[in-house]
């Protein structure tokens, strides 16, 4: 069974809404963060949510966090990822994890849809998988330790190598990385994986992640001259968020 883009939801804060918006009232209240976070409504919760968020005072969503898991992603996606730098990650070692057929790599859809393109790229991997495997051996056969083998094979491998790694981002963060990652200028992998962990963190906290995304669904774009045409469409949205399982779950093929 080939191994997919996989997102999990780890945890987050919890009561993510109420911490927040009690964090919120507190500015400008003389009761306790305490007190407020147990004597607000619904309404009350909601309400204070959107004038915060409509009002850009975002410092206040820092006091949510979200952790993430995240498998099947190649070290070309984790790289423009970990760029984002107010998280924090936790990344599958190269050093102390020997890449094997556990792993693999991840094709790019345009590749794997195209026959001789594919081909170039199993042969490429294959390749780079066969002289991963001999340094290993080479590095065994010299008396050298696991580890300083590993550190060095791994000089071999490509960006489609696959990894796995854990993500904690704040409220505030996760917003900025939407509306940047969902936007189609982004590369796939990375779009696939932001509408994903938009899509978890929807569901677990709907009110700090409304209007979080592309600018192109809820109001200008700002990418100027190189505006791709291609606005998303809520309905085109809704419908992603039903076909993780399916179609852009990413792909990787055992080679
Ligand atoms: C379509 C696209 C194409 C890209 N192409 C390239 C490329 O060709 N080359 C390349 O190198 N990168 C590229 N990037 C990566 C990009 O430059 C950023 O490194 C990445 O998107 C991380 O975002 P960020 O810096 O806004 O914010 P984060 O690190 O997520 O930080 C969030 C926000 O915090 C603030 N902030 C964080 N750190 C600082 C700081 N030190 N000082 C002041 N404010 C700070 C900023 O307001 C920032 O927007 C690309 C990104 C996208 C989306």
């Amino acid at each position: 069974m080939p191994a997919r883009l996989n997102v999990v939801l780890l945890s987050h804060t919890p009561d993510p809404e109420r911490t927040v918006a009690a964090a919120g009232r507190l500015c400008y209240s003389s009761s306790t963060a305490a007190s407020l976070k147990e004597s607000m409504s619904a309404d009350e919760v909601e309400r204070l949510l959107k004038i915060l968020i409509g009002s850009g005072h975002l410092s206040t969503l820092e006091h949510a966090s979200f952790t993430f898991g995240i498998d099947g992603i190649s070290r070309a996606c984790s790289h423009q990822l970990v760029r984002h730098r107010l998280a924090s990650y936790s990344q599958q070692s190269q050093r102390y994890v020997r890449f094997s057929d556990d792993e693999g790599f991840i094709i790019p859809p345009r590749v794997a849809e195209n026959e001789k393109a594919l081909a170039v790229f199993k042969e490429a991997m294959a390749g780079a998988m066969r002289a991963y495997e001999r340094l290993v051996e080479l590095g065994a056969g010299q008396g050298l330790g696991k580890e300083a083998v590993q550190e060095d094979a791994r000089f071999v491998l490509p960006n489609a190598a696959e990894t796995r790694i854990v993500v904690t981002m704040n409220a505030r963060e996760l917003r900025h990385f939407f509306q940047v990652r969902c936007c189609r200028r982004a590369q796939w992998e990375i779009n696939r994986l932001a509408w994903w962990m938009r899509s978890l963190v929807l569901e677990a906290a709907p009110l700090l992640f409304r209007k979080a995304g592309p600018d192109c669904l809820f109001r200008r774009c700002r990418e100027g001259k190189m505006y791709c045409g291609e606005e998303y469409t809520q309905e085109e949205v809704d419908k992603m968020e039903k076909y993780w399982e399916t179609s852009l779950s990413g792909s990787r093929e055992d080679l």
